[in-house]
């Protein structure tokens, strides 16, 4: 259920617990910029991780690789983003605010009743299919949808802009410069498509095999808002599988059940997910879905899986003027000769890293009423699976003093190679633990007095709250095992 509260709420606690900064907030921020602070930062590359793991270790026939984000310009002719990567907007003539027509529509759908609104999508989906700007304009105006900053309906044509972000290569600026304009890329998946034959022959890699690859990708949002989901500066965790010509729909749905298989392994039920089937496909697929989660605002995009048919990989060849194609050694059963060169289609898995934090963050967070008959309380808790926590374990001594410090410090050295542990001997122990509730560590120790008699210290869960006595040698194995997915 949409509930923009319980966004506000994840984003106060982002930024009070050290996950999410907006960027130069000194200087009042740059819009849809953040930073990642030092909790966020851990998270985000635990899930970067994770992927790459799941994609390069658990699939033999899966590289990783890690391009540069300057390309050459014609990249972005050959791939089509050039002329078409592009979203139709629409300026409000009287506050000058631009929209995109989707999100415009869209957002006065949610004010309508089920059946008006899922009419007026329909409409809009179909006006989009067949690029109408006149007709969006008009449903536009008919619906009487104003702008939100000057409230009229007052609204220039539906125009194409461009998303791409562009800059000057080398030493020359201003007129001269046309000639050196280069952009930042859009999508990381550029940079696997034109390394396709390094890779594939250095690797000796045979058909079908992925490149997989995280980075940075820029893209100038005109409707930036909604936190991490949509920001101008963002990481991408892309797959392109390589496969022989008329295997696609088989790939296809292959990748939609692995790549759901993975959402489910993150703990978050199948429920919470839906797959959206595109109406329009956009200029270089056969066949597109999206996977949703049900954010806090809503059901909404965190990937997609695209079958991108030979377009990239053969205007590429058309525009480099090399040869991208593979020989395929594999006999054709009617000839009994090899089946020869083509160039591969390809379908790709495409996760949003920073959508994919906010997913995660959504899902752990939980605000909870522990009061009892003689005490109000409460706690906000991150309940991460141990995997992805920030911290996985804290060890907190409960005083000062009596040499508990010194045991839990030998505590400290023995997991701290393996795992990020947390070493705290302020306040009191309640106080310690609702600040690593609040970053979602899953382990508390705590040594005491007991410890230093028996060897036994007191572990705490954080989902359950619940503490027992165990023996301080067996805190190691008890956090790692809890944190091997694999
Ligand atoms: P949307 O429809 O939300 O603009 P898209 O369909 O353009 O997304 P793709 O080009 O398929 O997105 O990119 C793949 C993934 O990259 C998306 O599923 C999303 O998780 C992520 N992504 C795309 N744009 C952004 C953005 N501006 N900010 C954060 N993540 C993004």
């Amino acid at each position: 259920m949409a509930n923009e509260n319980t966004l506000q709420n994840i984003i106060s606690h982002c930024k009070e617990y050290g996950f999410i900064f907006q960027s130069s907030e000194i200087y009042d921020g740059l819009s849809a910029v953040y930073d990642y602070g030092q909790y966020g930062a851990e998270l985000k590359k635990n899930i970067k991780d994770y992927w790459w793991k799941s994609m390069t270790q658990m699939h033999e026939n899966i590289v990783g690789i890690d391009a540069a984000i300057f390309m050459h310009p014609t990249v972005w002719k050959a791939s089509g983003h050039v002329d078409n990567f592009s979203d139709p907007m629409i300026d409000n003539k009287d506050s000058k605010k631009r929209y995109r027509v989707d999100h415009l529509i869209e957002a006065y759908a949610e004010t309508l009743e089920v059946a008006a609104a899922s009419e007026l999508l329909q409409t809009m989906e179909s006006l989009l299919a067949q690029d109408d700007f006149d007709g969006l304009k008009s449903l536009i105006v008919r619906n009487n949808i104003k702008c939100s900053i000057s409230g009229t309906c007052n609204w220039t044509d539906v125009r194409q802009f461009n998303l791409m972000f562009s800059t000057e290569f080398g030493a020359v600026a201003g007129d001269d410069a046309t000639d050196n304009t280069i952009y930042l890329r859009p999508e990381t998946a550029q940079g696997i498509f034109v390394n396709f034959l390094n890779v594939q022959k250095t690797g000796r890699m045979k058909i079908p095999f992925g490149i997989a690859q995280v980075g940075k990708a820029f893209r100038n949002e005109i409707v930036a808002r909604q936190f991490i989901f949509r920001m101008r500066e963002f990481e991408q965790m892309e797959m392109q599988f390589f496969i022989k010509p008329g295997t696609q729909k088989e790939w296809y749905e292959y990748w939609k059940t692995t790549r759901m298989n993975w959402h489910r392994s993150l703990g978050i039920p199948e429920e919470r997910y839906r797959f959206h089937d595109h109406v329009k496909l956009a200029h270089y697929a056969d066949a597109a879905c999206d996977i949703e989660y049900d954010f806090p605002i809503g059901f909404k995009e965190v990937e997609g899986i695209h079958s991108r048919t030979d377009f990239d990989l053969r205007n590429h060849q058309e525009y480099s003027g090399k040869k991208l194609q593979y020989f395929d050694n594999d006999l054709n059963p009617e000839t009994g000769k090899p089946i020869g060169n083509y160039i591969p289609y390809v379908v790709e898995t495409s996760i949003g890293l920073d959508r994919t934090v906010m997913m995660v963050l959504s899902e752990a967070y939980r605000e909870e009423d522990l009061s009892t008959a003689e005490k109000k309380d409460s706690r906000v808790v991150l309940k991460f699976p141990p995997f992805l926590a920030p911290v996985k374990l804290a060890v907190l001594p409960l005083v000062k003093k009596d040499g508990l410090p010194e045991i839990a410090r030998e505590l400290m050295e023995s997991c701290k190679p393996h795992v990020k542990c947390f070493y705290e001997e302020k306040d009191t122990i309640g106080k310690r633990y609702r600040r690593m509730d609040a970053i979602g560590t899953p382990f508390c120790v705590t040594i005491d007095h007991q410890t230093k008699e028996d060897q036994t210290v007191t572990i705490r869960y954080r989902d359950t709250m619940l503490q027992e006595r165990i023996p301080l040698a067996a805190v190691k194995e008890k956090v790692l095992n809890s944190v091997y997915v694999f």
